[in-house]
């Protein structure tokens, strides 16, 4: 399914992941919605029969142009800032190593915290090497 407004191809979404980060004044009409993927385009979820944009949504999505502070773990709430502090701090360690000085990291709730709700660690773990490199 393609986003309503960009017309690009999203990522599939499961429901319970919109359910929990749309404000609590929105109601949700579709059964499948994806997330818009595309960097400026305003709409975070859609459906066939409905659409999300940033204003609707309780959650700030990292991909987004528009979204400043770039939280990439949304269970624990941390930032690109907070991982660029630490590689500073400890150039010598991997991700494996930088991860576990986030306390209860790998303790999470992403179905119901992360914008995609998928595991943040990926996304983590590609920032990380790409800013190494
Ligand atoms: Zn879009």
């Amino acid at each position: 399914m393609a986003c309503d407004r960009c017309k690009i191809k999203g990522k599939s979404v499961p429901l319970e992941t919109v359910k929990a980060l749309i404000k609590a004044s929105e109601n949700l009409a579709g059964n499948a919605y994806d997330a818009c993927m595309d960097l400026e385009c305003d709409v975070i979820y859609y459906s066939t029969e409905q659409v999300f944009t940033s204003s609707q949504v309780t959650v700030a999505p990292w991909y987004k142009n528009f979204v400043e502070d770039k939280v990439l773990c949304y269970c624990h709430n941390v930032s690109q800032e907070d991982l660029d502090r630490l590689m500073q701090e400890y150039p010598e360690e991997g991700y494996e190593a930088l991860m576990d000085r986030f306390k209860g990291i790998h303790d999470s709730d992403c179905l119901h915290k992360n914008p995609l709700g998928k595991c943040c660690h990926g996304t983590i773990k590609k920032y990380v090497e790409d800013s190494r490199n």
